[in-house]
Order: C-alpha cells, then structure tokens, then sequence
C-alpha cells in the first residue's frame, strides 16, 4: 500500500538532503513535488490544497526555528500533517459496560463486508472477548453461508434464518439470542448493493433504530479510490456512521480514498484490512500509518507483533540451547515457525524501516519455503548433525525438497557461517549466561 507515494516522497527528501538548509526556493520546490505525489496517490483535491496550505505555512516559521538538517524539518511536517489528516489519534471500538456491544456493518456488496465480521470477531476473540456474528444479507443466500463457514473456522456462533425475509427481525433476534447466551460483541453483518438506494437506505435506517447499535462501520473497499469517500460521506449522511474500515488496503498502491476520508467526512478510520485471511487486519494507529508512508518503516507495529507471537520461554529455551550445542536444523525449523507466527516474511520485512526501500533484498516467503522444504526432507539425525550430510544424501535431500544440491549445500555453508558467527559472539560475550541475554 502507498508504494507509489512512498516512492515521491523519498524523492522529494533526498533532494533536500543536500542542502544546507531550508530556503523559501528550496521549500517552493518540495512543497510543489509533495502535492504533486498527492494527487496522483488520489488524494482528494481539497484535502490536497489543505495539506500543502499546512504545510506551506509551518515551514516558513520553521526555517528561523530549527536547527536541524532541512530534510529531517521538511519530513517531520509532513509526518504531522500526514498524522492530523489520518485522524490524529487511534479511535477504538467503544465498548459497552453492559454487554453486548453491538456492531453493525454496512456498506456496498463486495467491499469485504462478510469478510471483515469475521476479522472483527477474530480481533476481539484474540482480546478475550465472545462473539456472535448475525447474518442479515436477506438477499444473498450465499452471504449467509460465507458468515456460517467464517464462524465454523473462528468457533464462534452465527445467527442466521433463512426462511425470513426481514432484515430488521433477523437483527433484533440475532441481539436478543447475543444477550441470552451472554456474549459480549454482536456483529451484524448487513446486505450491500453495487450502488446506493433508497432501499438499502431504508432497511438500514430500520435495523438502526431497531437495534440503536453501538457502533455503525462503514466497510470501504480501497481498491474502488475516490468513490469509496463520495459512497462513505452518503452513508453518513443517510444514516450516520462511527467509523470506518478499509478493506483491500493490500492492493491498493495509491491509497489516496484512505488518507482524504477523515477531512472529508469527519467519520475516523477505526481498522485496514490488508489482505484476505482472517488476522490480515489492524487496528488503524494515524501515526504509525503516517510513517510507513514515509518509508521510516513501522518500528512499533513490529515489535507488538514480535511480542504477540514469540513465547518468551520457548525464545529463551533456545538460546540456552543454541549457546551450549550450538544451531543445528531443527533450531532453524523452530525460528521460522516463531517468524511465521508473525505473518508472512515479506509483510514484516516492509515494517522494518530502510528494508523497504532496498529493491534486491533478496529474502521472500518463497525462498522461506524452499529452505523448510530442505529441512523437511533431511532424517532427523542429519537435522541434528550437518557434518553427516554427504553427496549421496545431499543428493537425496535435494531430490525429495525438489532443490539442486547446489541449494542443500549453500544451505550447509549458512549454517555453518551462523555458527561461526555464534561461536565468536560468545567468546566477545564470555560465558552462556551473558550470552543467553545477548540472544
Ligand atoms: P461483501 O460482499 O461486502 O460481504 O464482501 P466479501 O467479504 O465477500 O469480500 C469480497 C472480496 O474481497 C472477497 O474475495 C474477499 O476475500 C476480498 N477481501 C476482503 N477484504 C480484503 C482485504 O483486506 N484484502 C484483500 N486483498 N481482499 C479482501
């Protein structure tokens, strides 16, 4: 997501690396390059001109203020600014004291409406938290059966009638049955159309005053750019909503609808969806949305997921281990199945600030894949000792990986560097226990 603005605004920045500092010329110049990145990114006109007048104006003041590098000035205020059109802050779901909070998600038929319940009721399970999810797409049998699957794989029940044909009742039942069974969110996913109508208005407009929900979201497809905002500001106007979610953020390169939504409906991003599996999904941070645009990475986000997935003495069991023995196959195993747990080995490299902007980083799942498959076809004795691994097995390993002996041996010589570079870490670091701290 925002490959291409990223990609202007770097530029824009190493221009003004070299010089000595800000002048009224040199920012004239980026200030035009940055509106420039912003309107093809498809950022909204008005928000645009806002941006840049913003901008425009601060650093004026700024040339007498600061004695910093023009560059390091000039990409803190449009971080800022970036920040203050993002929504300033993270806007959370409310919940209620009184359970169950109850969330209805609207929006056009294909946005990720369905899919987006079943990330929702994912994000909050994850928090503790249970779920019922209501299936009140009244026209599209097979909405209903995509939320009854959602809900077989996240163990979480699903309110649904298919004999009714009205959404309103479906919804104050589905309620109803969340308060019965003491369930703290109630999701309803109701039913899109491809464009606005009166009739999709009304029936939500009913289900509204019927349920009064706690939260209204507005389930916005990145992918469709502007429209995506002309299509949010109706619904807000028609029925008024509490937040937004943007799907397909993923594939979306511009993603300018996302950064002109806020200025123009004043309705908060609350979660991104960025991908199509179930945990693909985030709570929406301006800050941290702020900095990946600007290619400095997202140091925060990564290090939260790092510390969601590693268990700290599984991590830590391993390092006694490594420090003593040394790295043998099956440590390496156990390292990529804590990675994975992380996401996909390209999404975290993104996160990683600098990595970003490398084009021949040369480390992708695939390759991630090739390595386990080498390891897989290897006898657990060999995981254990490399040095056993002659050319009748390499040739084995290769043939049942579906690698060359070429790929098995480069895989040797890794781990034999690795271990090379432990062994003098820890003469550097003395005994394990100082080592094992290092790790
Ligand atoms: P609905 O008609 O609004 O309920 O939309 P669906 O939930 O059926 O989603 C429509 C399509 O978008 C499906 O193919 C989803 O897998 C896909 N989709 C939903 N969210 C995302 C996302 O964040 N990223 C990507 N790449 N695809 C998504």
């Amino acid at each position: 997501m925002f490959a291409a603005l990223n990609e202007k605004l770097q530029g824009v920045f190493r221009k003004l690396r070299g010089e000595v500092k800000l002048t009224e010329e040199n920012i004239k110049e980026a200030i035009k390059q940055v509106r420039i990145a912003l309107l093809e990114a498809d950022v909204n006109y008005k928000v645009v001109k806002k941006f840049i007048d913003n901008v425009q104006s601060k650093a004026i003041g700024e040339i007498v203020l600061k004695s910093l590098t023009p560059d390091q000035v000039f990409i803190k205020l449009v971080h800022d600014e970036l920040v203050s059109i993002l929504g300033s802050h993270t806007s959370k779901i409310n919940l209620k004291p009184n359970p169950p909070t109850v969330i209805m998600l609207v929006g056009l038929q294909g946005s990720g409406k369905t899919t987006t319940a079943g990330k929702l009721a994912k994000y909050f399970q994850k928090d503790g938290r249970s779920t019922l999810l209501v299936a009140d797409d009244i026209y599209r049998p097979a909405a209903i059966d995509q939320l009854i699957v959602l809900g077989n794989q996240l163990k979480t029940d699903v309110f649904y009638d298919k004999e009714s044909k009205n959404a309103t009742e479906i919804a104050v039942r589905g309620v109803d049955q969340a308060k019965k069974s003491a369930k703290d969110i109630v999701i309803i996913d109701t039913a899109g159309r491809l464009h606005i109508d009166e009739d999709l208005m009304k029936e939500l407009k009913s289900i509204k005053n019927a349920v009064n929900p706690d939260e209204i979201l507005f389930v916005a497809d990145a992918m469709i750019g502007q429209d995506a905002v002309n299509v949010a500001k109706q619904f807000n106007e028609a029925i008024g909503i509490t937040g937004v979610i943007f799907t397909k953020l993923d594939g979306d390169a511009r993603g300018g609808a996302a950064l002109s939504i806020m200025e123009v409906t004043g309705v908060p991003i609350k979660f991104v969806g960025i991908g199509e599996k179930l945990d693909a999904f985030e709570l929406f941070h301006p800050d941290r949305m702020a900095s990946r645009i600007l290619g400095m990475g997202d140091v925060v986000t990564l290090v939260e997921m790092a510390q969601e997935a590693i268990d700290a003495e599984e991590a830590k069991e391993m390092a006694t281990k490594v420090g003593k023995t040394g790295l043998d196959f099956n440590d390496l195993l156990q390292q990529f199945r804590m990675i994975k747990k992380m996401g996909s080995l390209e999404s975290i490299m993104k996160l990683i600030p600098g990595l970003s902007a490398m084009p021949d980083l040369n480390v992708d799942d695939k390759q991630f894949k090739r390595i386990e498959a080498i390891i897989y076809s290897m006898t657990p004795e060999e995981r254990k000792k490399a040095h056993i691994i002659n050319g009748s097995r390499k040739k084995r390993i290769a043939k049942g990986s579906g690698t060359t002996v070429n790929d098995v041996n480069k895989l040797i010589m890794q781990l034999e560097q690795m271990n090379k570079m432990l062994k003098k870490f820890k003469n550097k670091f003395g005994g394990t226990n100082k080592f094992d701290r290092k790790m």
